[in-house]
């Protein structure tokens, strides 16, 4: 049996004790998760400064919100709602009679996740993926990113020694350290996982999604892939405020040396003297910022070979004074009319980096146009005044279809976790957009509805019972109440 298998056996089998803790078992098991990553303290964050040359204040910012994600799952387990019971109680007298059924979420079963460079603590080893699966009863197994592996071995500890305080089943959570895309491939080829969970590049999430899909049971994969977040830029914002945009918009391209999946890599606008001044400025503001090192060398190198690709292409004109020679994530702005960025999908792909392409139309029409041909994306932004809104309220709607979060005169960089936050959107920005991988619904993506139908009150799980003991909301006979079922 090779390594990797034996890792799924153990997951399987910590799945049958684990899908069935209860959920205050599993909420203190998170809590302890997060109390032992805050007691690594400055060793921690030291580590992942040298592993990743993020600095110290956003690497401190992430572990906050890592921990705050672990406790906001603590959260949900102890409200209990999640698991959406639902009761039709029977009707003998109907004919023919309408059986007693009754229905919930289950956990999926073991889960393989595979985390990302850019965040080495909030999409990694304890990140969103790892606290919404454990949280609703999966057994986890995390690969991790070979570009921060002592970072994930002591966060994996921290995981495992909380597990043992807390009386976990023996390997509800494994960490696999090997570095190679056979072992990836082995982990979601095998027959005892059922769910995969990957934050990374196209590539990285399409490889996987057809692993799984080839499998002979397939299983979903809830990958959250690269995404350009493109920004509408409409005339009258521009007319109004193009170099207080324009500033922001150079903040948010080049925020942490533009290594966030929420990037604004294409900007779109109406050639206009608008649009001059807020190009002109954004071009400025980004000349005037350091390039600084990247997440690591094959980051670095990437950024290196898609920027000079897309400064290659026919028809582009570089805004920013810096050429791809520099060593470091360099930020570049560069320009295309619609007709050649419409002509050539390469224009509309992901330069993982400092980088941003501004797309300058000669009409409405053509915005359009441009805007249609857009795929699916994990945010889009529209700048604009209610003067822009009633002139073309059309984009509204159409930036629906493209996105999973829709903002309006903001930057798309910053992703807060809430409960009404969409992190996903439609291929390729994610393998499912049903779902999110930010905020508490994160964890529907592990669950599974199961219907019980007929069971006698003592065999139902606590939260199908008859006395609701959990007190927690359901759906008795089509409406909404905390009550007993009356039987
Ligand atoms: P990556 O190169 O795709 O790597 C991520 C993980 O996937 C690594 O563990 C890697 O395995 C594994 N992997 C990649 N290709 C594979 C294959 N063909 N078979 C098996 N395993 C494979 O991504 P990254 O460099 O960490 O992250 C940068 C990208 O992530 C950017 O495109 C960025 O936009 C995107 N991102 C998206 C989000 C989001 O929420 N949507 C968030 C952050 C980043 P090895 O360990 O063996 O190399």
């Amino acid at each position: 049996m090779s390594n990797i298998a034996e890792i799924t056996k153990k997951a399987a089998l910590a799945f049958e004790q684990y899908a069935f803790t209860t959920p205050l078992q599993r909420a203190h098991f998170l809590e302890t998760i997060a109390t032992n990553i805050e007691a690594l303290g400055d060793s921690l964050l030291e580590q992942a400064n040298k592993e990743t040359n993020l600095p110290l204040p956003r690497l401190t910012g992430e572990r906050g919100r890592t921990c705050f994600q672990l406790r906001m799952f603590a959260t949900m387990l102890k409200e209990g709602n999640y698991v959406e019971a639902s009761i039709d109680t029977a009707i003998p007298t109907k004919t023919p009679p309408k059986p007693d059924i009754r229905k919930m979420m289950h956990p999926i079963g073991p889960v393989v996740v595979f985390g990302a460079s850019n965040f080495p603590f909030a999409y990694s080893t304890a990140g969103g993926d790892t606290a919404s699966a454990l949280a609703v009863g999966c057994s986890v197994i995390v690969k991790a990113h070979p570009a921060h592996l002592a970072t994930s071995n002591m966060v994996a500890e921290a995981i495992v020694q909380a597990a043992k305080a807390t009386q976990m089943p023996e390997n509800v959570f494994q960490h696999v350290t090997e570095t190679s895309f056979e072992s990836g491939k082995e982990l979601v080829q095998d027959d005892n996982i059922y769910a995969v969970g990957f934050t990374g590049s196209r590539t990285g999430g399409r490889a996987l999604l057809d692993y799984a899909s080839s499998r002979k049971n397939p299983i979903p994969v809830f990958a959250e892939m690269g995404s350009v977040n493109p920004v509408l830029l409409l005339q009258d914002a521009l007319e109004k405020n193009a170099e207080t945009i324009a500033k922001n918009y150079a903040g948010s391209i080049t925020l942490g040396m533009g290594q966030f999946c929420t990037n604004p890599g294409i900007l779109v606008g109406i050639k206009s003297d608008a649009l001059n001044t807020f190009a002109n400025t954004l071009a400025t503001e980004m000349n005037a910022i350091a390039p600084s090192a990247m997440l690591h060398a094959g980051i670095e190198s990437a950024y290196l070979k898609n920027s000079t690709h897309a400064l290659a292409q026919k028809g582009i004109t570089s805004l920013t004074k810096n050429t791809p020679s520099s060593n470091n994530g360099f930020p570049v702005l560069t320009t295309v009319d619609a007709d050649t960025f419409l002509s050539n999908p390469d224009l509309a792909e992901e330069v993982f980096g400092p980088y941003s392409i501004l797309v300058q139309c000669n009409s409405m029409e053509e915005l359009k146009e441009v805007w249609k041909s857009i795929k699916g994306q994990i945010s889009t932004t529209i700048m604009g005044t209610d003067l822009d809104f009633s002139n073309a309220p059309e984009l509204l709607n159409m930036s629906l279809q493209i996105a999973g979060r829709v903002l309006l005169n903001g930057v798309p960089t910053g992703v807060e976790v809430c409960d009404s936050m969409v992190h996903g959107g439609p291929y390729p920005a994610s393998t499912d957009s049903r779902f999110t991988a930010v905020g508490v619904n994160a964890a529907k993506r592990w669950l599974r509805p199961i219907s019980f139908q007929n069971w006698s009150n003592h065999l139902l799980p606590l939260a199908l019972q008859n006395n609701n003991s959990l007190g927690i909301w359901r759906n008795i006979n089509g409406g909404l109440t905390k009550d007993e079922v009356v039987s």
